[in-house]
Formats: C-alpha cells, sequence, structure tokens
C-alpha cells in the first residue's frame, strides 16, 4: 500500500474524509495515488472536500440489512456509499454525514439528504 493511501486511511478511520491534492496542479488524485495522474507530481497534501455532493443513481442492497446505495459525486469525485431515506431522485442534494473504517477495514460512506 502506497504512502498516500495510507494516510488517506487514518484521516477516513477517524471519521475525517481527506482526498489527496496535487500540490502542483491541483487536481484531485482519486482513487488515492502517490503520483499526480495529470502532471506526475509526487507533491500531494491531504485536503478536505465540500461535505455536499449530487446523487448520480442509487440502488437498493438486500444484502444482511436492506440499504440504499448510491452514486455520489463530490467535488468532481465519486463515491459509492449508504443513503438515508430522502428523496431517491437522481440530482438530489446530499451530504456526507459519517465515514470510517469498518469491522474489516473497508472503507464506508454515509449520506444523508438535505
Ligand atoms: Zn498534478
Amino acid at each position: 500500500m502506497d504512502d498516500v493511501m495510507k494516510k488517506f486511511l487514518r484521516y477516513l478511520s477517524s471519521g475525517d474524509f481527506r482526498v489527496p491534492v496535487c500540490d502542483n496542479c491541483g487536481t484531485k488524485i482519486w482513487p488515492p495515488s502517490n503520483i499526480c495522474s495529470n502532471c506526475f507530481s509526487k507533491k500531494i497534501r491531504m485536503s478536505k472536500l465540500d461535505s455536499k455532493g449530487k446523487l448520480i443513481e442509487y440502488s437498493q442492497s438486500f444484502i444482511g440489512e436492506r440499504k440504499n446505495l448510491g452514486l455520489v459525486e463530490m467535488s468532481g469525485i465519486r463515491i459509492i456509499g449508504s443513503l438515508s431515506q430522502g428523496n431517491m431522485s437522481p440530482g438530489s442534494t446530499v451530504r456526507l454525514t459519517r465515514c470510517g473504517l469498518d469491522k474489516d477495514n473497508s472503507p464506508y460512506y454515509e449520506f444523508s439528504f438535505t
């Protein structure tokens, strides 16, 4: 695992969602990587994003507990997370309310409708 991914997961585990951003050209590096895909710089900082996003699409999962899953775009990056009840239509505004690592150390994201 590279350093940027480690930093990303360390922030995430404390509920702090930070995205790697290239210090040289400002590109958001998603998924996290050690090198900027735009200018190949390795100067990367971890930056907080606006917690607001837009629902792109959603589906329901019936595996285990019933969940609404949504694909959300936040500041140009796309994340899959669980959704609270609300206006399930593409284009709705959602907000990242919780994130972290679950017991298997997989990232999770929870969104609610604003
Ligand atoms: Zn760059």
